[in-house]
């Protein structure tokens, strides 16, 4: 079965769209295109709607992707459905997905290269964990919010280039700042508003930055 035609890649801010229904069994359902991003990356999946039943998750098994529905609902294959990501959600998600990234720009800037372990964003913050011995300094992580709320301030653009020798890698670029990421960002820092840090201790030779959105 061929992979289903990702649509937030060439659009993130696409909200509604028809797709046909390629794979049907008990709660969950293939589509043949879809804008419900699949967790991956760091990035959890998209909830909504499909043919007025509730999508609770989205998740990936090579390019095939799966919207599990909260209730089990007869569909056949070959349907035309109505679908909308819960926006609200994915829209905050985006935000905070971004403004990680200009974080840890900043981090790396105040304590030099850490090396991140793991990462998780959803619609309540993103969470990464760092390699660190110790604590990280309060301080320190005071000035690394402060540069990136002014960052964010600023208006800077975000933009995403396919990686020119790796088709299937894309490039996350605002400013100065750039990293392979295939997660959905919004378009400018303005749509981010400021953030806020706290760290955590997950464990022996980690530390936890913990990045959440002060407006709405
Ligand atoms: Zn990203």
């Amino acid at each position: 079965m061929p992979a289903t035609e990702r649509l937030y890649d060439g659009d993130p801010y696409l909200k509604e769209f028809r797709a046909t229904v390629v794979s049907f069994d008990r709660n969950e359902v293939e589509l043949d295109r879809t804008a419900f991003y699949p967790e991956g990356g760091g990035q959890a999946g998209d909830s909504g709607v499909i043919g007025g039943v509730v999508v609770v998750d989205t998740q990936k098994d090579d390019g095939k992707i799966t919207h599990i529905l909260e209730t089990s609902l007869v569909m056949s294959v070959g349907d035309e459905v109505d679908c909308e990501i819960d926006w609200e959600r994915r829209h905050r998600i985006m935000r905070l997905h971004s403004a990680a990234h200009i974080m840890e720009h900043f981090l790396w800037k105040q304590l030099g290269y850490l090396e991140r372990l793991g990462s998780y964003v959803d619609e309540k913050k993103d969470r990464a964990d760092y390699e660190y011995e110790g604590r990280l300094p309060p301080e320190a992580l005071k000035k690394v919010e402060e540069a990136t709320n002014e960052f964010l301030a600023e208006g800077h653009e975000i933009r995403i280039d396919p990686d020119p020798t790796q088709p299937d890698v894309r490039i996350w670029r605002c400013a100065e700042i750039e990293m392979p990421c295939g997660g959905t960002h919004v378009r400018n820092t303005m749509e981010i508003g400021r953030i806020r840090l706290k760290r955590k201790n997950p464990g022996r030779g980690k530390e936890r930055v913990e990045t959440s959105l002060v407006s709405d």
